[in-house]
């Protein structure tokens, strides 16, 4: 599923996000396990203000078991309560009421003394384009609830979704857009597979994974296609050319093909699992706000 890039639609988006988040105490962000910070705008920091706050690692069956572990500790150290989650499966997901709860504690002791008892907590999701906020909706709610599709504006009255007596989901979900700050987030985008592929053509988006395979997971190449890996990126790619069939007319090898062979198996994961932004170069971009 591709997406465009509307500035009008985006605004749109914004402001009714914002008008959403007057009615909700916790807000749940979705980033992709594979890219946490290249799939998360940062602006959501200042739109949620001091409302509580879940993060999910969502898509974590297809992001490498070790660096899901890292992630979540990198965002719980930032103050967020983190969960690693499979939408599509529905692993992790019910935990998800728990560290509602949870990031709510203090919320809930206010009410406490002010002798409100039992009001439902109001939570919204939030999240980029793609990175399966409507499959969490319809896992955590049980049913087909979600609208699918990224039209902000589609519902018109609120609808909540009573997920159990103490939590309360709004049904559509907040759309943030990726913030493009470096080349970085754009190819991790473009690999994952949520924006054009115009934006880079397989080629180069071929010859940077195996740059980054090669450097990071060692054997994964040789794993899937049969080749003995090498220092140079180039004989890779022609290794894979030729263990595939890729040849052009006069039997030349189709690199371009071959690439997109690669890309297609890294985003089904036929790869293994592989976790493309590690924590320990992520410069820290989100300290969020602690709850007053
Ligand atoms: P939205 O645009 O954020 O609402 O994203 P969608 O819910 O439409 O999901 C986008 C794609 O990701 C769909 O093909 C989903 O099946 C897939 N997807 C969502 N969550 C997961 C997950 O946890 N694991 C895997 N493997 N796929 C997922």
């Amino acid at each position: 599923m591709h997406f465009q890039w509307y500035p009008g639609h985006m605004s749109k988006a914004k402001r009714m996000m914002q008008e959403d988040m007057k009615l909700i105490d916790v807000v749940i962000e979705l980033v992709d396990a594979r890219i946490p910070l290249s799939s998360k705008n940062p602006d959501i920091n200042q739109m949620a203000g001091s409302k509580s706050r879940v993060i999910l690692l969502n898509k974590s069956d297809l992001a490498d078991d070790n660096q899901n572990l890292k992630w979540k500790e990198y965002f719980e150290k930032q103050g967020y309560i983190a969960v690693l989650v499979n939408s599509k499966k529905g692993d992790g997901v019910r935990k998800v009421n728990d560290a509602v709860v949870e990031a709510c504690k203090a919320k809930i002791e206010r009410d406490r003394k002010k002798g409100i008892l039992n009001r439902p907590l109001r939570a919204m999701v939030v999240g980029i384009p793609n990175v399966g906020k409507s499959t969490f909706i319809n896992s955590i709610s049980g049913k087909a609830a979600a609208k699918t599709g990224n039209k902000p504006g589609v519902t018109k009255g609120k609808q909540w979704i009573k997920l159990n007596k103490s939590i309360e989901l709004l049904d559509t979900p907040g759309i943030l857009w990726p913030k493009f700050e470096d080349q970085k987030v754009g190819l991790h985008l473009a690999l994952i597979g949520s924006i054009k592929e115009e934006i880079l053509n397989s080629y180069d988006l071929g010859i940077a994974l195996i740059g980054f395979l090669t450097k990071n997971y060692k054997g994964a190449l040789e794993q899937r296609y049969g080749i003995i890996e090498t220092e140079s990126v180039d004989e890779n790619l022609s290794a894979i050319a030729k263990k595939r069939g890729c040849l052009l007319k006069g039997g030349e090898l189709d690199l371009e093909r071959a690439a997109s062979f690669l890309v297609d198996d890294l985003r089904n994961a036929k790869l293994g699992k592989i976790t493309l932004q590690f924590p320990a170069e992520s410069t820290a971009d989100t300290n969020i706000q602690e709850e007053k």
